[in-house]
């Protein structure tokens, strides 16, 4: 398929799915018996947002998670996270993030809450780059704003920042950052409204019939029975499915700084500095008066996502603080105000994984958000919940997310 076919294909499915915010608000739709019962485990952005989907899809689902929804050991368990359009060449993700801020503005509406604060983002590089190129390209034909920028330019607009060793800036103006923790726990609050079931417990696959997982075992002994089981357990799902995941998701651990910026200083708060990027450093602007955040990139220790304490080390309390005094000289010597420890659930190509398990006809795994999987959740939701049910998906990205070894 070309590019401009693959594009319009995508697109097409997805505008013909886009919700009304009076759809969005309407109450426990019926169950639709033709449907199977559904088992989510997981309530993370991929579970929570599947598991909304499907109810209000008409299906009886059961969500399962071990801690409660965007608790604290899970990757979505953070107060932000951003969304944006520009992915270099992987205009699949570029297409669904455009249709994901639509999504996010609609459940705005039916929450009653606001959960998406545009800042812009800023990528600083040594030079201009393929990716670079790619983005300018995608976000074009999107119709969405980006913009080159010179060092002087970047100087101009924003002074806080110094562009020191950096020649070139690509900012997207439209990027935002989302409330994330708060954001699923209004998911699953709507999940339960609309007549979902929430359940706090651990569970890993039970009985089998043949090709069948009939229900779920959890660590008190209790069954939970369902006609399809979607795992989306993040960085759990390769220790949950060790042979078919164990290699193919890692979860190396991340550092997370949030600087407090000097007294009645507002030039590094939200909406005054965007979200800003480079090779080995991203972060956000102040935001609900937390700090600034800061977060040192690299490393690859594997974290164990029950028992790990998050504590941050001195080596990366030391890059942190360098790196935001080269960068924003007005921050020198700002103190760290809150730390966050939490890991990743990386693929080796940083494609999401939601695909079949070999041996369950029943049993969908969805994970592998590899950074950059929350932005997605009103789209990844309404797809995996497609898929689970038989419903027609695009085939582009039913092969992009086929990560599961059989
Ligand atoms: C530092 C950092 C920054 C990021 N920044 C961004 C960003 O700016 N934008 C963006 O879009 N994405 C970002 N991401 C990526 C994004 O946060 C993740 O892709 C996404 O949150 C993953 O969601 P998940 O549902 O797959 O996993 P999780 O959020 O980890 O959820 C999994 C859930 O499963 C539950 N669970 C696990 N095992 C079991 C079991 N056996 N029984 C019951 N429950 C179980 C857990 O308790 C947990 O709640 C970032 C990630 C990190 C780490």
């Amino acid at each position: 398929m070309n590019r401009r076919r693959f594009l319009q294909s995508a697109g097409a499915g997805l505008a013909a799915a886009t919700l009304t915010p009076a759809a969005a608000r309407a109450q426990a739709p019926a169950i639709d018996t033709r449907l199977p019962d559904v088992v989510v485990i997981g309530a993370g952005a991929f579970g929570a947002w599947t598991a909304l989907a499907l109810r209000e899809a008409g299906a009886r689902v059961t969500l399962v998670d071990a801690y409660g929804p965007g608790n604290s050991r899970a990757t979505s368990g953070d107060e932000t996270r951003q969304i944006r359009l520009g992915y270099g060449d992987r205009e699949a993700y570029s297409r669904w993030a455009a249709e994901a801020m639509t999504r996010w503005r609609v459940r705005e509406a039916e929450f009653g809450r606001r959960l998406m604060y545009p800042t812009g983002r800023l990528q600083l590089a040594s030079s201009w780059t393929p990716a670079f190129e790619a983005t300018t390209r995608v976000l074009g034909e999107l119709g969405a704003a980006i913009e080159r920028l010179s060092p002087g330019e970047i100087r101009a607009r924003w002074p806080q920042i110094d562009p020191v060793g950096m020649e070139v800036g690509l900012f997207e103006p439209g990027a935002a950052i989302l409330r994330a923790r708060e954001s699923l726990m209004l998911v699953a609050d709507a999940f339960e409204r609309k007549g979902g079931q929430m359940l706090m417990a651990r569970g890993v696959p039970g009985g089998t019939a043949g090709r069948r997982l009939t229900d779920l075992a959890t660590a008190s002994g209790s069954r939970v029975a369902g006609g399809v089981f979607v795992f989306a357990c993040g960085p759990w799902l390769r220790t949950l499915f060790p042979d078919v995941l164990g290699t193919t998701i890692e979860t190396p651990r991340r550092e997370v700084f949030l600087f407090g910026p000097p007294p009645g200083d507002p030039r590094f708060s939200w909406p005054h500095l965007p979200v800003f990027s480079e090779a080995t450093y991203y972060g956000f602007p102040d935001f609900d008066h937390r700090g600034v955040k800061v977060c040192p990139v690299g490393g690859v220790i594997e974290m164990d996502p029950d028992r790990d304490e998050r504590i941050v080390t001195p080596h990366y309390v030391r890059r942190a603080h360098e790196y935001l005094a080269r960068r924003f000289p007005a921050m020198l010597g700002q103190p760290v105000i809150e730390t966050r420890v939490c890991q990743l659930e990386n693929t080796a190509d940083e494609h999401f994984v939601i695909d079949r398990h070999p041996e369950f006809d029943n049993v969908w795994l969805a994970g592998g958000g590899s950074g950059h999987g929350f932005k997605h959740g009103p789209v990844l939701g309404e797809y995996i919940g497609n898929r689970a049910i038989g419903r027609p998906t695009d085939p582009a990205y039913d092969t992009l997310f086929a990560g599961v070894r059989s």
